[in-house]
């Protein structure tokens, strides 16, 4: 039998340069593993035809998302393909306007990400952006795709050229890509099976290293996070529910919740279509009631006594910044952070890093415009429950919204 997670989708993104050929991949990737009718194929092919516009794959996508929006169940910024061996979710399929946005806010539950370069073009601005996203958010896999093969001649040169270009910049950012694959999504070499054009690569094809990859593991050998998502109360029980973020919890044990230091026995463990448990682990989406009475609200995290997170009113954290708006010192917004969400104020601002070039830019400026990172202190006005990034990543990652808009991402560095 499969064990339980080779079951579940697969969360990938895919980032790169517009142009550079996301859409045309997922698309690709749809036709070859059979995930979209042929007939839709036929249909997009025959409207192209008809308007005298070339078949484009990306086109796949916008007839896929057609489709699903009428839909009131589905979520029309996922796109599913499936393998023999599993199925894979794009987390927000590319082309959507707010793409950086959602991936910010998406991206830290992917499991890999692939990140496409044209051959013509080599490393580019947009490109190293998005690759200090990645490294920022704590991708683990990542594939970087060389395409549009077929537009260099299929030229090993420029392949090599490309990933000897890429593999000291992806270094310096801490990346590992788990394979360079040359491809031309357009025509279908590598994607799912290999290409007679070129010979001499002998590496996987895009099917074959996705097939390989494990998915990201919710670290149960760490300390015990479970933030409160909700609290129900049913014939006089509350049960305090959340996902399990890290470490494992089990009946009869002793917690804490933070910030309000209330204590409580762990009575019982509830999931969703599943007999109560005696134990759960990190992944584990459930619910728990408490020996005691105990008056609490989403927000709180459930921790051992023995392996408390931090708790402050400041911490020091890395982001990234997409607001419109430069952000100054003084500044507010929200931060969402596991279930909390609260306003923060922006106290300092350490150093302001361009994104592309990585060259710090703190004697310019001490503004963050768009598209920069910075190190920052965020103060807040009540308590604060996280752990740096380096212990827990899962506690230690945030998002920032500015007038109810994703503005900015980040990891948290110290205290
Ligand atoms: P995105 O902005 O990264 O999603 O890029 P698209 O997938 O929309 O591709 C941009 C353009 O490049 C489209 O016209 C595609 O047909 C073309 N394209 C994408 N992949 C390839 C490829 O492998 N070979 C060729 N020749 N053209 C490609």
């Amino acid at each position: 039998m499969l064990a339980d997670t080779d079951n579940k989708a697969l969360r990938i993104v895919f980032v790169g340069h517009v142009d550079h050929g996301k859409s045309t991949l997922v698309g690709r990737l749809l036709h070859e593993t059979e995930s979209i009718l042929p007939q839709k194929m036929q249909d997009v092919r025959e409207i192209c035809q008809e308007k005298g516009v070339q078949f484009e794959y990306a086109f796949l996508l916008d007839a896929l998302e057609e489709e699903q929006d009428q839909g009131v169940t589905i979520d029309f910024s996922q796109v599913i393909f499936k393998t023999k061996k599993r199925s894979y979710c794009v987390i927000d399929a590319p082309g959507h306007k707010e793409f950086l946005k959602n991936m910010i806010s998406g991206a830290s539950s992917a499991d890999a990400a692939l990140l496409m370069v044209d051959a013509r073009e080599g490393l580019r601005e947009q490109t190293k952006r998005h690759a200090t996203i990645l490294s920022l958010l704590g991708i683990h896999s990542l594939i970087v795709v060389v395409n549009k093969m077929d537009k260099v001649g299929y030229e090993k040169e420029v392949f090599d050229k490309i990933q000897a270009e890429y593999t000291p910049y992806l270094k310096s950012l801490k990346l590992e890509p788990k394979a360079f694959v040359p491809v031309s999504a357009y025509v279908g070499d590598n994607v799912a099976s290999k290409t007679s054009q070129m010979s001499w690569y002998q590496g996987p094809t895009i099917l074959e290293v996705l097939d390989s990859l494990e998915h990201h593991r919710a670290p149960e050998n760490k300390a015990l996070r479970l933030p409160l998502q909700d609290v129900y109360r049913f014939d006089g029980t509350r049960t305090f529910a959340g996902r399990i973020e890290s470490g494992k919890i089990a009946v009869g044990d002793k917690v804490v919740f933070l910030p309000s230091k209330k204590t409580g026995v762990v009575k019982s463990i509830e999931r969703w279509n599943a007999p109560p448990a005696e134990r759960a682990e990190a992944g584990e989406s459930i619910g728990i009631s408490l020996e005691e009475q105990v008056f609490v609200e989403r927000g709180e995290v459930v921790c051992h006594q023995d392996s408390k997170p931090e708790v402050s009113r400041e911490f020091t954290a890395n982001i990234f910044w997409m607001g419109d708006k430069r952000l100054r010192e003084g500044a507010t917004c929200l931060v969402k952070l596991t279930t909390q969400e609260t306003e923060c104020k922006i106290k300092k601002i350490l150093r302001v890093i361009n994104s592309s070039t990585l060259e710090d830019i703190s004697g310019q400026s001490k503004e963050v415009a768009k598209n920069e990172v910075a190190e920052v202190v965020l103060g807040f006005k009540k308590d604060i429950v996280y752990d740096t990034f380096d212990v827990i990543e899962e506690t230690g990652r945030l998002v920032l919204e500015d007038e109810k808009l994703v503005s900015g991402g980040g990891i948290i560095l110290k205290k």
